[in-house]
């Protein structure tokens, strides 16, 4: 298939999700139109790439459905110039979104050195490996050389809140994270930590996501 048309594919799935009421904030929807989904899987999934369902990356795991995506990055409320941290870069493509609406740089940790090459690579190709870093490590541990963070988002499921992402978290900061069971079922938690340090929980209901792995998460 030639790239015009996976973009034309692609343009009619984003205004199919803005038609559902997925995607509500205008600078989301210009961000996912810069980045068609495509460019952060292998060649062989790219026809599939417009479908609005998770899709195959290396060491088993998967890049999130674009449906998915949209939820988490509208829930997180990105403002330019936000401190801002991803765990579970998979691909790269959520991490480019978020760099896309901060308008700066984005801090994404990668437990599995395959993916943080394939994410990196994704991501030179798509010209943000100056603003995406990809820290290799296990990211319930956060990463505390750049926090406090305003935001976090995690992208796999977790079995709890991991304390160190909210001991990152700025006062009035927020945390989007899956938390449930190892396979296949969580709720979707927006966690906002108050300006006086106390946390508020909302939820979100049920989501899908492949396991968060790490000293915080789901042992190996
Ligand atoms: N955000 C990704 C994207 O845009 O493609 C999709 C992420 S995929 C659903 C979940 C990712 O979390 C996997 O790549 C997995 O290896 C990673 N992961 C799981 N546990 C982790 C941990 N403790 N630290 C960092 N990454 C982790």
């Amino acid at each position: 298939m030639e790239e015009s048309e996976l973009r034309r594919l692609w343009e009619i799935t984003v205004e199919q999700l803005e038609a559902e009421g997925i995607l509500k904030n205008p600078l989301i929807k210009e961000a996912f139109l810069k980045l068609p989904r495509y460019l952060f899987v292998e060649r062989r999934y790219w026809s599939y790439a417009h479908l609005d369902e998770p899709l195959p990356i290396p060491a088993g795991q998967t890049i999130s459905a674009p449906h998915m995506v949209a939820i988490m990055l509208e829930l997180a409320e990105l403002k330019p110039g936000m401190d801002v941290l991803e765990v579970g870069t998979g691909s790269g493509w959520n991490a480019a979104l978020m760099a896309e609406l901060v308008k700066g740089e984005v801090y994404t940790v990668e437990r599995i050195p395959e993916l943080v090459e394939f994410a990196r690579r994704n991501l030179e190709r798509a010209g943000y490996s100056d603003r995406v870093h990809v820290i290799p490590g296990d990211g319930t541990k956060g990463f505390p050389p750049k926090a406090p963070y305003d935001r976090i988002i995690v992208t796999a499921g977790a079995p709890e809140i991991p304390k160190p992402l909210i001991e990152q978290l700025k006062p009035g900061g927020k945390l989007i994270i899956p938390v449930g069971s190892y396979h296949l079922w969580q709720d979707l938690l927006e966690v906002i930590k108050r300006p006086d340090g106390s946390i508020k929980i909302k939820n979100h209901g049920g989501v899908a996501f492949v396991p968060l792995i790490g000293e915080y998460g789901w042992k190996e």
